[in-house]
């Protein structure tokens, strides 16, 4: 093939919105071996719509469940957070303006706090409601019709209030980014190994994995952040073990891309950290490649580009 060099490929990268952190970047990229997306926001195009929604145990009406949803998740970044908020705008429900909040604070990996009219609200996953010892006291069947939304391929969340329980559940849906399929399939035919890391549940993380091709033993689901660093330092680890047992060359890179949001522990961790999506920006500082206008296939086009660097360079 054509000879490409630092300067080339990076000029190259750059007309198609790829920034690149230098030519020893572009050579890491040529020599990467597994590739390991996160999920919401990077495989899913972090666009959720309102699936369900309920009001649990009495304590509340559906509109007032939809109307605290919506002053709770207002100063949230979370992608989930701006659907809550637009459904409740919808159904005609303005965040009341003398609603008091204090105190809002993110729960990585499991959702949002806050102190609203002097009480001391929660939104989020089964994890944070198990944590807080809610889970166990909803009913069965409201339990049920939340486990039978994961199974749809949902993303559920609830509204707790301390000293109460859960007082509403819901859940949002996201959409597949129309290439996802086409490149992890073509990662795959060139012998890339592709895994999904998600902070969301079993029951979505399998639904995307499905539609993009991947089967469930390329998944890991429930990730804290901390455990999505931990999981790319043992893939990096298995990596520098082959490379004392094998005599081929190179064992490879790992890359992990994410959105800038709240995936740069893992961004920072990999051997090549790609940053897309709505926090790409911000984390540029911090990313080897920045994916200005989020396409997936970027990815495949760095990869294929930094092969042809390794090839000139050598
Ligand atoms: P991922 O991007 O891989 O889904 P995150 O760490 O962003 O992982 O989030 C993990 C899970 O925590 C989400 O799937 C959601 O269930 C819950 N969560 C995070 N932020 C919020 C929020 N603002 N409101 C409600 N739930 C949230
Ligand atoms: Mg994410």
């Amino acid at each position: 093939s054509t000879p490409v060099t630092y300067a080339a490929g990076l000029a190259a990268t750059a007309q198609k919105g790829i920034i690149v952190k230098g030519g020893a970047k572009l050579e890491a990229l040529g020599n990467v071996k597994t590739v390991v997306f996160d999920k919401t926001g990077t495989l899913t195009e972090g666009k959720f719509h309102l699936t369900h929604l309920d009001a649990v145990g009495g304590m509340k009406d559906r509109r007032e469940v939809l109307s605290l949803l919506s002053t709770m998740e207002a100063p949230s970044s979370h992608p989930l957070a701006a659907t809550l908020v637009n459904a409740a705008k919808a159904e005609g429900i303005e965040q009341s303006a003398n609603a008091q909040v204090a105190d809002h604070t993110i729960l990585h990996g499991e959702g949002v706090q806050a102190m609203v009219n002097g009480e001391q609200v929660y939104v989020g996953n089964v994890r944070l409601f198990e944590r807080l010892g809610m889970y166990d006291a909803l009913n069965v069947v409201d339990r049920r019709r939340a486990e039978s939304w994961n199974e749809e391929g949902g993303t559920v969340g609830f509204l707790g209030l301390d000293g109460v329980g859960i007082v509403g559940m819901f859940c949002v849906s996201d959409v597949v980014r129309s290439e996802a399929a086409s490149v992890v399939g073509s990662l795959m035919k060139d012998e890339v190994k592709v895994l999904m890391l998600t902070g969301d549940g079993e029951g979505a993380a399998i639904s995307v994995a499905k539609r993009v091709g991947l089967d469930r033993s390329q998944v890991c689901c429930n990730c804290l952040p901390e455990d999505k660093v931990h999981f790319l330092k043992i893939e990096m680890g298995t990596k520098a073990e082959k490379t004392t047992s094998t005599s081929f060359g190179s064992n490879g890179n790992v890359l992990f891309v994410g959105d800038g949001v709240n995936d740069g522990p893992a961004i920072v961790t990999a051997d090549v950290g790609v940053a897309m999506g709505e926090g790409a920006a911000l984390a540029m500082e911090i990313s080897d490649v920045t994916l200005m206008d989020s396409k997936l296939e970027n990815i495949t086009f760095c990869m294929s580009l930094g092969k042809k660097v390794v090839a000139t360079v050598k």
